[in-house]
């Protein structure tokens, strides 16, 4: 017979291994369990004030907790203070004193403000969804954000530029979103001004944004402009952006099914300008349908920017942004580095719209594929847009030099790049180490020496392959490294992989 302190002691042990039991299983598993957080959309309403240069934005979030545990707290990702804490820093003299802000985070149908606590530099906001706004696995959260952020006075990817024909409006990287979680972890990766950071996550826009009349507005997606109101819906899209000027144009024209909207600056050089990215569009469009598979939207706008001398375009879904500088008002218009970085803006929509990946850590994998395209698929084609390059400019080099050029390349590749991998992020690199080497040439490289092992034929099976597969999802290293190796498994496949990756 047990006495009663010892009847009390077991009582406790058990109660106690309850307690911890309860603690540490999670809820039950549901059938749908993705293990992420996922966006499902964003619904933004957007209001460009043009005297101030700023921006207000509401932005309502629809994220599904596809994890197995209740959702008590989220990540939001705002990279407005980044970027202009980056500009005050690094162009002071156009950039004094910039403001952006949260106003608030809060549940569908209210108006009380969630608690909130930011990280990484303010990059990061977590939102605290208090007892009402939790989420069960498999449910939907709603939350709505907030924000006015003023805009750099930058030629880049978030900025304006006053020109004496009118101003231009660059806003990207500037709209909140709900950060990646990947099994329960959220990535929280930080603004990184040379390359990206995004989120590889799909999700659909609806967005409406007011602007002065007299400003044309491009937006990824579809979009409809009337009375200074800009509807946009895109689906299935990893980011958002918008070009809004009151100096441009806009040609529209179909390469096959595709709607092309190509705008153009009313520049110097804008005739040639126009003729030229019309081309480039035609002809990088059917070859990359050709040469890796479908176009993944309907439509695709390609922007004229200010980005300045020595910089090229950038890619958002459905929306390249080119570096219109030097044929608007420039002295040399250099139409050459227009082509190679249009045709390579382009072919991030196969690979970064279609095909994602972490952009931080494992950047090679769009910018390598992408350079792939631009220099050893598009650069080697004897189309009319190559051909009216070559008119217009006589700086750039034959095909057969160009194409002897790649060779070159590939003759010193493993003593260009002895101290690269590929998949190192950029606050991991060795000493010296710049962003790019790996990025783009190193695994620029690494793709020439997986064509030369694989044989022309085989291994344009296995683009097309690797695009029929992971379309619309995401890829990293690992899962490459596992899809070459069904295509060549030999141990000379495996010596390539074992120079380029970690
Ligand atoms: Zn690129």
């Amino acid at each position: 017979m047990m006495n009663h302190n010892k009847k009390l002691s077991v009582t406790l042990i058990i109660v106690a291994l309850i307690c911890c039991f309860c603690l540490i299983i999670p809820e039950k598993a549901y059938a749908g369990s993705t293990g992420r957080v996922d966006a499902l959309s964003y619904k933004m309403n957007l209001k460009l004030d043009v005297k101030n240069n700023s921006l207000n934005e509401t932005v309502t979030i629809r994220f599904r907790n596809g994890t197995d545990s209740t959702l008590r707290k989220i990540y939001l990702r705002d990279m407005t203070p980044a970027i202009l804490r980056y500009d005050m820093k690094n162009y002071p003299d156009d950039n004094k004193g910039l403001k952006t802000n949260i106003d608030a985070v809060t549940l569908k149908g209210s108006s009380k403000k969630l608690a909130l606590t930011y990280k990484k530099r303010k990059s990061a906001v977590l939102v605290d969804l208090g007892k009402k706004g939790k989420v069960k696995p498999g449910k939907i959260g709603i939350v709505r954000v907030k924000l006015k952020t003023e805009i750099p006075n930058r030629k880049d990817r978030f900025g304006y530029q006053q020109t004496a024909k009118g101003k231009l409006y660059a806003l990207s990287f500037c709209f909140p979103y709900l950060a990646d979680n990947v099994n329960g972890k959220w990535q929280l990766d930080p603004y990184f001004d040379d390359g990206e950071s995004r989120s590889w996550d799909l999700a659909d826009y609806s967005v409406v944004l007011r602007a002065p009349r007299s400003y044309k507005v491009a937006a990824t997606g579809a979009s409809t402009t009337k009375g200074g109101k800009t509807v946009i819906k895109a689906s299935d899209v990893r980011d958002f952006a918008i070009v809004a000027c009151n100096f441009m144009k806009c040609d529209s024209f179909k390469v096959k099914d595709i709607k092309v909207n190509n705008y153009y600056l009313d520049g110097k050089y804008k005739a040639k300008y126009r003729k030229l990215t019309r081309l480039i569009c035609k002809d990088a469009i059917k070859l990359y349908i050709d040469e890796i598979g479908k176009y993944p939207y309907d439509e695709l706008d390609v922007v004229p920017c200010l980005f300045g001398f020595g910089f090229g375009g950038m890619e958002y879904p459905g929306l390249v942004m080119t570096n219109a500088s030097s044929t608007f008002s420039g002295s040399m218009p250099d139409y050459w580095s227009l082509s190679d970085a249009l045709s390579h803006e382009i072919g991030h929509q196969w690979f970064y719209s279609a095909v994602g990946n972490r952009e931080y850590s494992e950047g090679w994998i769009d910018e390598g594929f992408t350079t792939y395209l631009e220099r050893q698929i598009y650069a080697l084609y004897d189309g009319d847009a190559n051909k009216y390059l070559r008119k217009i400019d006589s700086m750039v080099p034959p095909i057969k030099r160009i194409k002897a050029d790649n060779d070159d390349l590939m003759k010193t590749a493993r003593k260009d790049f002895r101290n690269i991998h590929l998949n190192v992020a950029p606050n991991k690199y060795p000493k010296g180490q710049d962003y790019g080497e790996a990025e783009y040439e190193a695994s620029f490289m690494f793709l020439q020496e997986l064509r030369v092992q694989m044989g022309d034929e085989l291994f344009s099976c296995f683009l097309k392959d690797f695009y029929k597969k992971y379309r619309m999802t995401r890829v990293t290293t690992k899962s490459i490294v596992r899809f070459i190796k069904q295509y060549d498994n030999t141990e000379n496949m495996q010596k390539i992989i074992d120079f380029y990756i970690l």
